[in-house]
């Protein structure tokens, strides 16, 4: 069996930065992603400090600085009263090199990462190209692959599933996926309207409770604001989607805001669930593809990226000669990273912003200030909801 590359099925973010990688520690690759081009639809938006760290090794932080926009803090708000705990994330400078989260949609890495690979020696970049089978032995791995209406098999020494939520690869490894789907629909919105102007001390992340009412939250990207709005989940969502819903909905935060066009709207449900095994043989899961969280907080993206470093590193090493029981390493290290750090802090992001008691979010906004108005606490915090505590924590298992 041909087993001079290493396959991957998947070309979103996740799958994109294993692929540039495993290129650069000089491994030949070959990437099938199912559609015909980079998907550029409305998701992930915040990237936290580590991932800006470990892309800047290919000059990608900076295309994504450039592209985006800088938040030096992000906040939970009451409103419209303004009360607010205001997370200044400067008191990370000396455990990162970018301390803040930055605001650029995650198609801008992918473009990113496709230019760098597209032109890579050793990279073969496969559109149109659909996963749809798996087998292995001993020797290598066999891909099946739909690509111009026949199917194609393709070898390897090893495969990385990244093929996001409903990945073929995980179903074909019979691997289960277990967890709930919550069960409000979130419907995100963009437009131009400029809420910074109109809500004072409003950071370019902020999550808010309304009064009397349930919780939207407010994400700004160069010339745009996204929000995300929590339709009644007994009414159908087709209604919030029509054009005077959404106007209404953008109106009753900020009067006037109705009145600017929606730009891009997607409902979009929630999922935790991880993967029951990250690994199989000589076939391994990454991003959404093992792990699926609430939005809340803006981790899944950066999880991925995570992964795919963490596994891009142990298959370069085991390719030039180390014991293959260090592949077995990423599993230990990074499941429990997204099942103890990521997917049960947005889970916990996620309730607390649902909390509708006036009482209890007082008391739970009077705790974050406390928080953010204490060095330590705030740093500790800040390294946990950055995900470096996360990192850290792995990193530590052998
Ligand atoms: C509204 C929203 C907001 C979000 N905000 C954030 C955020 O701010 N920060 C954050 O970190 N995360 C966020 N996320 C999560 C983030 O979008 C995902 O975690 C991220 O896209 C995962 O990347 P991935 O490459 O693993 O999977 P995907 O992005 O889903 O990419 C998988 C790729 O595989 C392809 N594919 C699928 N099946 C096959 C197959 N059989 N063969 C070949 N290719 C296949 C798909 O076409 C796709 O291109 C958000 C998600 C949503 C929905």
């Amino acid at each position: 069996m041909k087993n001079d590359c290493v396959l991957i099925a998947g070309g979103g973010p996740v799958g994109l930065t294993a692929a540039l990688c495993l290129a650069d520690a000089g491994i030949r690759v070959r990437l099938f992603e199912a559609e015909p081009d980079i998907v550029e639809e409305l998701r992930a938006s915040t990237f936290h400090p580590p991932t800006l760290d470990m892309l800047e090794r290919f000059g990608i932080t900076a295309e994504l600085i450039a592209q985006g926009l800088i938040c030096p803090t992000w906040q939970i708000r009451l409103h419209p009263s303004g009360d607010r705990a205001v997370f200044d994330l400067s008191v990370l400078e000396g455990d990162t090199a970018h301390p803040y989260r930055l605001q650029c949609e995650q198609w801008k890495l992918s473009r990113s990462l496709q230019t760098r690979l597209v032109s890579h020696p050793l990279v073969e970049l496969v559109f149109n190209a659909r996963a749809s089978g798996v087998e292995q032995d001993a020797d290598g791995v066999r891909l099946r692959v739909e690509q111009d209406g026949r199917e194609v098999i393709h070898t390897g020494r090893w495969l990385i599933g990244a093929d996001g939520a409903r990945s073929a690869v995980r179903k074909a490894l019979d691997i289960s996926f277990d967890g709930e789907s919550y069960p409000e629909t979130t419907v995100l919105a963009t437009t131009h309207f400029p809420f910074h102007e109109h809500l004072p001390g409003l950071s370019n992340v902020t999550y808010c409770w309304r009064e009397n009412a349930g919780n939207f939250s407010l994400l700004r990207l160069p010339g745009v604001w996204r929000v995300s709005i929590y339709p009644p989940e007994d009414a159908p969502v087709e209604a919030a989607l029509e054009e005077p819903a959404m106007r209404a909905a953008l109106e009753a935060i900020v009067p006037g805001a109705g009145a600017s066009p929606v730009l891009e709207k997607r409902p979009y449900r929630v999922h935790q669930r991880i993967a029951a095994r990250y690994r199989e043989g000589r076939v391994f899961l990454c991003g959404d593809a093992a792990h699926l969280n609430s939005p809340s907080g803006g981790m899944g993206m950066n999880g991925g990226v995570h992964d795919a470093f963490n596994l891009a590193e142990k298959i370069a090493k085991v390719w030039n000669g180390e014991d293959a029981a260090l592949l077995d390493l990423y599993e230990r290290q990074r499941r429990p990273a997204a099942m103890d750090q990521i997917i049960a802090q947005a889970d916990a992001n996620r309730a607390r912003m649902r909390e509708r008691d006036p009482a209890r979010r007082r008391e739970i906004l009077r705790g974050l200030q406390a928080t953010t108005s204490d060095r330590d606490k705030l740093r500790t915090y800040l390294l946990k909801s950055s995900m470096i505590t996360g990192l850290r924590q792995a990193a530590a298992v052998v």
